[in-house]
């Protein structure tokens, strides 16, 4: 806290790229802000507020989630290195660790529910296990602390990528994870207007290797998108017991619907990771698949244009609920997935929660009639 006085809420907004030195002395201090891609106030400001989400020491912010992951993988490996990455991961991920092969770095994928048998994955060379929960598109949860039990003996690292709980309701630190990765775009800025991530870790020399990463790249943060992520960040909290409520209840009646064969989220107690659920997570975000029976293309697509209420679209942690139709992007090579039919993807927004059902009810309605 600082000292009581006439002061702002939040941190100014500095557009520079030159700072303006006192004195050639202080050209080259270290200890002083000399150049804005290193980051202004509003940059200070987020961090911390992130390393109190966390429970954190170090945090590092990247221009996109996906260049948190970049920087969190490439900042703590190098060539020679091994890394067991989640099957279930988000598909940009899965071509990053791909393209790690370029590098020397040896990417392999895991089944998601692999808990303490990742045992029979680690090798002498494995530096790092990326761990997203739930997974991307299929919602499986990982058991973090078996898997950071058994990383941990063999002197592996653990990432995971929090997306999903927004840092709120999961605390991967906590549950012995070495770095927490948060794509700030999601849920923490909350407005799908800026693109931000941020790794997150309590030990100085991870932290200070991913930081170095990011400074040696140029990977700067615009204070604009700090500023807004910040913002974002005083009513994530409010925001996500919305998200929660509005999703389990959505949810629950797409459950009980005739079209629907499978509803994949961790909170419904049908979900087959759900005591794991229970044990690690406080709550859930609004984010939940939907395996729907056998049904084609066609009807897909009519559902899907039928509503009005939700828009189509990428990404989620907005105020507008989007819906998406996944299959086209699943891609799965250690543990095949088997839906039924086609799968849905829902991100239930902050709207009443009655207008996104009449729209879902309409959308079936649509579907059985293409
Ligand atoms: C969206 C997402 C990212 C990437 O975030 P961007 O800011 O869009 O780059 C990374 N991981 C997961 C799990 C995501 O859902």
């Amino acid at each position: 806290m600082t000292a009581k006085g006439p002061r702002t809420p939040n941190p100014p907004v500095t557009r520079a790229s030159t700072i303006l030195l006192g004195q050639a002395a202080d050209l080259y201090r270290t200890d002083i802000r000399v150049y804005g891609r290193f980051g202004h106030e509003v940059h200070d400001g987020l961090k911390s507020e992130l390393c109190a989400l966390e429970g954190a020491e170090a945090c590092a912010l990247a221009p996109s989630g996906l260049a948190a992951v970049t920087a969190a993988l490439m900042g703590l490996c190098q060539a020679g290195d091994h890394v067991l990455v989640t099957d279930a991961c988000y598909r940009p991920t899965r071509r990053l660790a791909e393209s790690l092969s370029r590098f020397g770095i040896e990417a392999e994928f895991y089944e998601p529910r692999i808990g303490g048998r990742i045992v029979e994955r680690l090798r002498p060379s494995t530096r790092a296990v990326l761990v997203e929960s739930p997974g991307s598109l299929t919602f499986e949860v990982q058991d973090i602390p078996a898997i950071a039990a058994a990383a941990h003996a063999q002197g592996a690292l653990v990432l995971v990528d929090d997306a999903w709980s927004g840092g709120v309701c999961l605390k991967p630190l906590a549950l012995g994870a070495d770095v927490a990765i948060l794509p700030l775009t999601k849920y923490p800025s909350g407005g799908s207007d800026v693109f931000l991530g941020a790794a997150l870790s309590r030990d100085a020399e991870l932290g200070g290797a991913i930081a170095r990463h990011v400074r040696e790249t140029g990977t700067a943060v615009s204070s604009d998108d700090a500023y807004l992520a910040l913002r974002g960040l005083r009513t994530l909290g409010l925001r996500m017991a919305r998200h929660q409520e509005s999703g389990l209840a959505v949810a629950r009646w797409l459950e009980a619907r005739p079209e629907v064969a499978r509803v994949l989220h961790p909170g419904l107690a049908s979900h087959p990771d759900h005591a794991l659920w229970r044990r690690d997570f406080s709550g859930a975000s609004g984010l939940f698949g939907v395996v729907l029976r056998p049904a084609c293309e066609r009807k897909v697509h009519a559902f899907l244009d039928a509503l009005t209420a939700f828009g189509l679209g990428f990404s989620y942690g907005g105020y507008e609920s989007l819906a998406l139709w996944c299959d086209p992007q699943l891609l799965r090579t250690a543990a095949p997935w088997t839906g039924e039919g086609p799968l849905l993807r829902f991100s239930i927004g902050l709207e009443p929660v009655e207008a996104l059902i009449a729209d879902l009810a309409a959308g079936f309605a649509a579907m059985a009639e293409a």
